[in-house]
Formats: structure tokens, C-alpha cells, sequence
């Protein structure tokens, strides 16, 4: 049987538990910068004209106001 200090094995839980924390951190951030976690938001879109928001999923670039039928453009910002 391995024999360890208290102290040690208390030394060991923290780190572990500090570095299981910080992985979920990582990937959670991960995926939040490649826009994972909410793929409802990829479909989301606010008119420059009217400010109207609306969900288009059938267009990436492009898409037309439902309100005032105006051309909104992709904005690169994410909200
Ligand atoms: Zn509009």
C-alpha cells in the first residue's frame, strides 16, 4: 500500500480539483469563441435600419428585415 502524508494527499485533491475546474474553464470558453454553446445565435439577426430583431436560418451573409424588407448584412461583432 502507498503511504502518504495528510497534508500530501490533501496537497493532491486541491491541485486535481483546481485543474478539473480549469479544463471545463478552457473548453467552456472554447466553445463559446467558436459559438457552440448557442446555436440559436448564429440565426439571430437585428436590422441596421429598424433595429427589429428576427431569426433567419435559411441565410448566412444576407438577409432581409421582415419589418421594413431592408438588406441586412452579417455583422463580424458577437453579441
Ligand atoms: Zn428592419
Amino acid at each position: 500500500m502507498i503511504e502518504i502524508e495528510f497534508s500530501s494527499a490533501i496537497a493532491i485533491f486541491i491541485f486535481l480539483t483546481v485543474f478539473i475546474v480549469f479544463v471545463i474553464w478552457l473548453f467552456t470558453e472554447k466553445k463559446k469563441a467558436l459559438g457552440l454553446l448557442s446555436p440559436e445565435s448564429r440565426f439571430l439577426w437585428q436590422c441596421n435600419i429598424c433595429t427589429y430583431v428576427y431569426i433567419d436560418s435559411r441565410h448566412n451573409a444576407i438577409s432581409q428585415c421582415p419589418r421594413c424588407n431592408s438588406y441586412n448584412k452579417k455583422s463580424s461583432e458577437s453579441a
